[in-house]
């Protein structure tokens, strides 16, 4: 697994005086909590006085602060865009631009106390992820899919080019940072998986529907068949991964569920049987509510073509409706951005969490849950982050108020003091309290 490089064999930290909230269950804070970590990992969390802090431990005194899980994006892209047109700025922006600005989100994303972060097609992401790795930059562990893969007519296949230039691997040209593999029937879906592993993905991104911001096809159009699904999903396992589907249609989503896919993200039009489905197979939505608030609100300034704009104000108002029928079932449902850059600025992605309290009807630490534990799910890393419990990596936060009490709070990095991924400790503004 990455680690955030640096030394610090044997370095022992308890963090003491702390309201801590293991992620656990919606409800539980441990008050006058410990949390002792030693190197990377979290070795004991408890009340005072029922956890042992080693004599050689560097005691931090959080004064009562709240302590959680570090953040985990569930969804969102690294691509170092600025503006909303994704061909058009990177094609007439040089690589290297679009690189810089990428680096800075990832500062900006720990800022805000994300210390995960699942970059759900792109290939920014997939290569900075590496630097992180080695210590070379301070970002969130990047979780990575890479290029993505559609069919041709799909929503990664971008209409108004050439279709040769769509496809990663013909492509003279990078047209965007999101360009991906067409493939089109069973063996040639195997073949784009393998391709995608081989590039170094961490899991596979299919799209199995339309979307919003791609021209010709709709939200609600099936992409895909269950078979072309199925292939992919069998080269993944055949890697020890899983397979995040984009998909808004239910028939996409019925398709995705059928096929095995583990994680559906924006799943708008998801209906009964696709929302039963998904809790019978223990599929994670990742519904990525706050990019329709974002887009009604900021496109237009932003550039976003018109056709995407009506199209994104037709589905929301379906879109809050589905997912909330999904979260009364008791769908596992996780944080996730679908932050881009541009209007989508990394740093804000929080948003999301308040938006499941103020649109689905979470409660602030089942919302809290959605970011932290099962979002560590979606990225495949359930077994080594996303709660705080003997064990898992030392990826912790603290935040200046209680946001079970305003989820607010959440949302604004200056609330955020510490952050401190596998032990290592990113910001920290203790001193300035
Ligand atoms: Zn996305």
């Amino acid at each position: 697994m990455p680690s955030t490089g640096g030394k610090r064999a044997g370095k022992v930290i308890a963090l003491t005086n702390a309201r801590v909230f293991t992620a656990t269950e919606p409800n539980r804070v441990i008050e006058n909590g410990v949390v002792v970590i030693r190197d990377s990992i979290i070795a004991d969390v408890g009340t005072r006085g029922s956890v042992e802090i080693p004599e050689d431990a560097e005691v931090i005194d959080l004064r009562g602060l709240f302590v959680m899980p570090g953040l985990i994006d569930a969804h969102a892209h690294i691509s170092g865009c600025k503006t909303g047109d994704f061909v058009k700025e990177p094609l007439l922006t040089p690589y290297e631009v679009l690189v810089a600005r990428a680096v800075k989100d990832l500062e900006a994303l720990v800022n805000a106390g994300y210390t995960t972060f699942v970059d759900a097609a792109g290939l920014i992401g997939l290569r900075l992820k590496y630097a992180v790795e080695e210590g070379s930059l301070i970002g969130p562990r990047i979780v990575a899919a890479g290029p993505p893969i559609s069919q041709t007519f799909g929503h990664g296949d971008i209409h108004y080019v050439p279709l040769e230039y769509a496809d990663i691997r013909t492509t003279r040209k990078l047209f965007s940072p999101f360009t991906g593999v067409i493939c089109d029937g069973v063996d040639e879906c195997r073949k784009a998986a393998r391709y995608v592993l081989r590039e170094g993905a961490d899991f596979i991104k299919i799209m199995a529907s339309g979307g919003v911001l791609s021209q010709r096809d709709r939200p609600e159009f099936r992409q895909f068949t269950v078979e072309e699904i199925r292939a992919i999903v069998d080269e993944a396992r055949a890697c020890n991964t899983f397979v995040h589907a984009h998909t808004y249609s239910s028939e996409g989503i019925r398709n995705s569920i059928l096929g095995g896919v583990k994680v559906i993200a924006h799943v708008s039009f998801i209906d009964e049987e696709g929302i039963r489905l998904a809790k019978e197979r223990d599929v994670v939505l990742v519904p990525t509510t706050v990019t329709y608030v974002k887009i009604l609100d900021e496109g237009p300034r932003a550039g976003y073509p018109e056709w995407g704009l009506r199209k994104a104000e037709e589905v929301f108002k379906i879109h809050c409706e589905n997912i909330r029928k999904a979260y009364r079932y008791g769908v596992k449902i996780a944080a996730g951005s679908d932050y881009i850059g541009g209007p989508f600025r990394h740093g804000e992605n929080a948003l999301e969490i308040k938006t499941l309290v103020e649109r689905i009807g979470m409660s602030p630490g089942e919302a809290l849950i959605a970011a932290t534990r099962v979002a560590a799910e979606v990225a495949g890393l359930q077994h080594k982050t996303g709660t705080l419990e003997r064990g898992k990596y030392a990826d912790i936060i603290a935040v200046k108020e209680d946001p079970l009490s305003n989820i607010e709070v959440i949302t604004k990095p200056d609330n955020i003091v510490l952050v401190m991924k596998e032990g290592l400790i990113l910001k920290n503004l203790l001193e300035s309290l």
